[in-house]
């Protein structure tokens, strides 16, 4: 891949940069090599600065479910731009926008936006714990719910040992309060919950996990969290951030029938603009001020351009849900076809993959949890990365990410998907 320019203004970036990107996984740091500077996308396709093209599997790492530059997004934001960009007022488009999420996700009955998820998943448990008089959470290994202080926190040596920061900069006072059991243990949980009696205010949970690549919840674990939730008068939250409006119009919740009492939002809700929201049941929002003492705010929150941009995706989101099944076709297509390939070269990788999520792990093991995930062979994952690059095909920069796929992606993209694929493994085993 030729890519002059990138690299130029990866140099220059690094001069004023730190790392010389804006958010850590952007660098490449994971995999090798250059990060690509990008210019301009459109429907599946995104182009870096030296004009190559590629075919898209990040979208933005989730918001652009409808591919690049969907008309009626376009459309709304330059309708909107028309009226200023900010007023730091109410708007109509924000009592549309609170109405709309409520009718499509179906735990939600009021709901408050934010500039990002992580704004939602840190204003979720500020309310959890004003909620409940409590102080401590459990989250799950591997997870991630953005990088306020209480999330940034390791497993430590075993499920009952308190959090250990993750990052210079957590305070130890903040991290004890944060408590880590293994994904898909729910032993693990109860021992916690157990050994913490009328302390926890909240388990926070990707319900299906993107951030240590794509795993899927087991039979009956979320919902014995919600039998431990509501025994212990713990607020049970899905951070939905990746999985909202795209395991299904209601999110993760709808698709495996388990309510959470809060759910965080993020990514798709904007668009592609900078959005996040955490709503849940009415007598705990109400707890959210100016209606209740936990406070929360936001100068640039319900922003009207990005309302407008959100508002477009989930009206076309919420009268199209036909889309719902072309994305699990997709998915279950590239699958299948990763998984023949594999067969055809003698190979046991994992592929894990729910609707539109997936991801292709460098191990034989089952992927289920965050050990498991880290079997996988890293080096190999870097290899592939870029063997796939080459082919034109945009991946995430780390086997710890799930991918995305959006409706743009045709039959015939799937099938050079799953060319490069192929092609790839066997460049990658050869060397
Ligand atoms: N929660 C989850 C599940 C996420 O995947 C992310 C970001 N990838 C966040 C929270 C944080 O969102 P943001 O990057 O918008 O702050």
């Amino acid at each position: 891949m030729n890519i002059p320019t990138s690299q130029a203004l990866f140099e220059k970036a690094n001069q004023f940069i730190p790392g010389g990107v804006n958010s850590p996984v952007r660098a490449f740091k994971a995999v090798g090599g250059t990060p690509l500077f990008i210019k301009s996308a459109k429907g599946p396709y995104i182009f870096d600065e030296d004009g190559n093209r590629y075919l898209e599997l990040i979208n933005s790492w989730g918001p652009m479910i409808l591919g690049h530059g969907h008309e009626l997004v376009e459309k709304a934001v330059s309708d909107a731009v028309q009226h200023s960009f900010s007023f730091g007022a109410p708007t109509r488009r924000e009592v549309e926008m609170a109405e709309r999420i409520v009718g499509m996700v179906p735990s939600v009955e009021k709901v408050r936006m934010v500039n990002s998820g992580t704004e939602a998943t840190m204003s979720a448990i500020r309310v959890a714990r004003g909620f409940t008089g409590r102080d401590k959470i459990i989250k799950f290994e591997g997870c991630y719910h953005g990088h306020a202080d209480s999330f940034l926190i390791a497993a430590g040596s075993g499920a009952v040992t308190f959090g250990t920061p993750d990052s210079p900069g957590v305070p130890k006072g903040v991290a004890q309060d944060t408590l880590t059991a293994p994904y898909n243990n729910l032993e693990a949980v109860q021992l916690l919950v157990d050994a913490n009696p009328g302390q926890i205010a909240a388990i926070i949970i990707e319900p299906v996990v993107g951030n240590m690549g794509c795993v899927l919840p087991e039979t009956g674990f979320l919902e014995g969290l919600r039998s431990i939730c509501d025994k212990e008068g713990i607020i049970y939250i899905f951070d939905e951030v990746m999985t909202g409006f795209r395991l299904s119009k209601g999110g993760a919740q709808e698709r495996f029938g388990v309510l959470p009492d809060m759910t965080t939002l993020g990514k798709i809700i904007g668009g592609g603009m900078p959005v996040g929201a955490y709503g849940g049941k009415e007598e705990i929002m109400n707890y959210v001020s100016p209606a209740g003492p936990v406070y929360q705010a936001g100068t640039l929150s319900g922003n009207p351009i990005a309302m407008a941009a959100g508002l477009a995706m989930l009206d076309y989101l919420d009268t199209h849900q036909e889309i719902y099944l072309q994305l699990d076709q997709s998915g279950v297509k590239l699958a299948q076809g990763f998984r023949a390939s594999m067969e055809k070269l003698g190979l046991n990788y994992t592929v894990n993959q729910i609707g539109s999520m997936y991801t292709l792990f460098f191990t034989d093991q089952v992927v289920r949890d965050f050990p498991s995930a880290k079997s996988s062979d890293l080096g190999l994952y870097g290899k592939y990365f870029h063997a796939m690059l080459n082919r034109g095909i945009y991946l995430g920069a780390s086997q710890f990410e799930s991918m995305f796929l959006s409706t743009a992606l045709e039959d015939s993209h799937l099938e050079e998907i799953m060319r490069a694929n192929e092609e790839s493994l066997k460049e990658i085993l050869a060397e």
